[in-house]
């Protein structure tokens, strides 16, 4: 999509938005590509984003306005979609190799020099790219270098040029995104959701999380006015519920405060979700809680991580794990619901804490099987490259430690998959672990087996008749003779690893001011208009295909794993 704000723009830029794993689902929005657009345009540029995970025209709009760009940006995490971004860079030099190509997103932030490596890439942005991408477009308008330009780094002359990384610069200098020009209505899905971001950065210090490795403690939060204004101009245009994706939406209290009244005071009839963490869970008043559901809030994501205390000291996380289940009964109780994160395999995990961690998740299953909805992720390290940004990773030295390759980075396995050998992990251990994360717990915590597999009806009811006995299980911590397991690798599908997508009906959201915990499923929640004539609702872009909810492959080789996203 071609974009601009003013008649006569000083040139083109082309950002593109790599495929990311399969399967990709939800489709959220591409907010940074909008974010680093938006400021472009307010810089006089005219924008062509392209989203290669949802359009089908992708190469051929990136082959026609190539001849005709200032500059191609390309933002990637690493992994499979850092694959896709070294062969799109190598597709683009190929056709042009004079236009310089910029990498920006996760993967460069924290492995600025390893971009270099790749001879398509002449500059890398390390942190947020709206804020300097204007002053890079008008530098490679004029001719000139990237000296001196804060959070880039450039090969030129044959040599890298490395400027200060800088500090998260503060949200509230950025330009608000215009949505109907960025086409959002094209990526509102079913139900109405649409994603959002409110803040930037965090101020907890996990050690294992990206966020914390590139700026510890740092964030910075958009004004409740603006916030509301976002959803107002986002429900205009057919949004009914918003993904709020910052890593801790509840960090000022005051503000989730004034948001809610906002919101209220506007009338908008609005459902939402945020990111929480249970420090600041804890420190809002009960009238805050209420207020928050009121104006539309129905689940707050808390990162748990560990049942067990040393874990969870650990990588700092900054909680007592002794106060999870209370936390989660007070905000049941007004009627938000906690999507709850666990990881597994962490450095020095051993089956004792991986009981500790099925326990506790027992314990708030038991609140009720709709109060709670889980997300299991694996632990993953974030080996070698330029520094070893993974504190923990650090504190192992283990000898298999090492340095890898930009190729190999954007080979490491952060799929859904199981990885050949977790090397990170005690070798004694690691049978059992693969056992409860990879069969057991999803199967007897997570998943709605009929809904996961619903295109598999005689698998979805062989897995029924087992799933008592992973419960049996998982409650007396019993792992040996995992015939189940085996079956399922021979036979059988990956297991999800959350209970749900996130897009679900309005219909599902708790009650307000529930006065006990029980088994509900409520449905007292407004319900909303259907969507306006000409929003697609489904995630598409004009004469592409509807996105289904892409079918489980088949048992597939060991070869990859989920991973913790930045953040969580
Ligand atoms: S894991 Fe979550 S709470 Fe911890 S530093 Fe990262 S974003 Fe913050």
């Amino acid at each position: 999509m071609r974009m601009k704000l003013v008649d006569e723009p000083k040139g083109l830029v082309i950002l593109v938005f790599p495929k990311l794993q399969d399967p990709q689902w939800p489709l959220w929005s591409p907010l940074d590509i909008f974010a680093i657009a938006s400021s472009l345009m307010h810089a006089g540029y005219e924008v062509c984003a392209i989203d290669d995970r949802v359009d089908p025209e992708a190469r051929a709009k990136l082959a026609r306005d190539l001849p005709g760009a200032l500059f191609v940006g390309i933002g990637t995490k690493f992994g499979d979609q850092l694959r896709n971004a070294l062969a799109i860079a190598q597709e683009i030099k190929a056709a042009r190799p004079d236009v310089p190509i910029v990498m920006g997103g996760w993967f460069p932030s924290l492995f600025p020099d390893s971009v270099f490596e790749s001879p398509h890439f002449d500059i890398a942005i390390v942190g947020p790219g709206d804020f300097c991408a204007p002053e890079v477009a008008d530098r490679l308008l004029a001719g000139e270098g990237m000296e001196g330009v804060t959070g880039v780094y450039a090969r030129e002359n044959g040599a890298i040029v490395r400027n200060p990384k800088g500090h998260l610069p503060d949200i509230r200098k950025t330009v608000a995104i215009p949505w109907a020009k960025v086409g959002i209505r094209h990526f509102i899905l079913q139900h109405g959701w649409i994603n959002l971001f409110t803040s930037r950065g965090c101020p907890g210090e996990c050690n294992f999380c990206a966020i914390y490795c590139l700026d510890p403690r740092r964030w910075t939060a958009l004004p409740a006015e603006r916030v509301v204004d976002d959803m107002e101009a986002l429900q205009g245009l057919g949004a009914r519920a918003f993904k709020v994706m910052d890593t801790d939406y509840c960090a000022d209290v005051r503000r989730v405060e004034a948001i809610s009244r906002l919101i209220l005071e506007r009338g908008l009839r609005v459902r939402y979700e945020v990111l929480g963490r249970q420090k600041n869970l804890r420190a809002m008043t009960d009238e805050q809680v209420r207020l928050l559901r009121k104006s539309g809030c129905t689940e707050i994501e808390m990162g748990v991580e560990a049942g067990s205390q040393r874990l969870s000291d650990l990588i700092r996380k900054n909680l007592q794990v002794n106060e999870t289940a209370e936390t989660v009964r007070r905000f049941v109780t007004y009627g938000i619901r906690i999507k709850a994160n666990f990881m597994f395999g962490i450095p020095t995990e051993t089956e004792e804490d991986l009981n500790e961690t099925l326990d506790l998740m027992n314990e708030l299953l038991d609140l009720g099987h709709d109060a709670v909805r889980f997300q299991m992720f694996r632990y993953t390290p974030v080996p070698g490259g330029d520094s070893a940004v993974d504190d923990v990773w650090k504190e192992l030295s283990r000898e298999d430690q090492q340095e890898l390759s930009l190729k190999e980075l954007a080979d490491f396995p952060v799929t859904d998959m199981e990885p050949d050998r977790m090397f990170w992990i005690d070798e004694s251990y690691e049978p059992v672990l693969r056992r409860v994360y990879y069969f057991y717990a999803p199967l007897a915590l997570l998943i709605d087996v009929d809904k996961a597999f619903a295109d598999k009806p005689l698998w979805a009811r062989f897995l029924m008749l087992l799933r008592p006995l992973a419960r049996w299980r998982i409650r007396r911590h019993f792992y040996r003779f995992p015939f189940e397991k085996w079956l399922n690798d021979r036979f059988g599908h990956p297991m999800p690893h959350a209970t749900d997508d996130g897009i679900g009906p309005h219909e599902e959201v708790l009650p307000e001011n529930r006065d006990h915990i029980e088994t509900f499923m409520g449905d007292t929640f407004n319900p909303r208009p259907p969507l306006e004539p000409g929003v697609s609702g489904n995630g598409t872009l004009p004469g592409a295909p509807s996105p289904k909810r892409p079918k489980r492959e088949g048992s597939r080789p060991l070869e990859g794993a989920s991973s913790t996203p930045p953040g969580e």
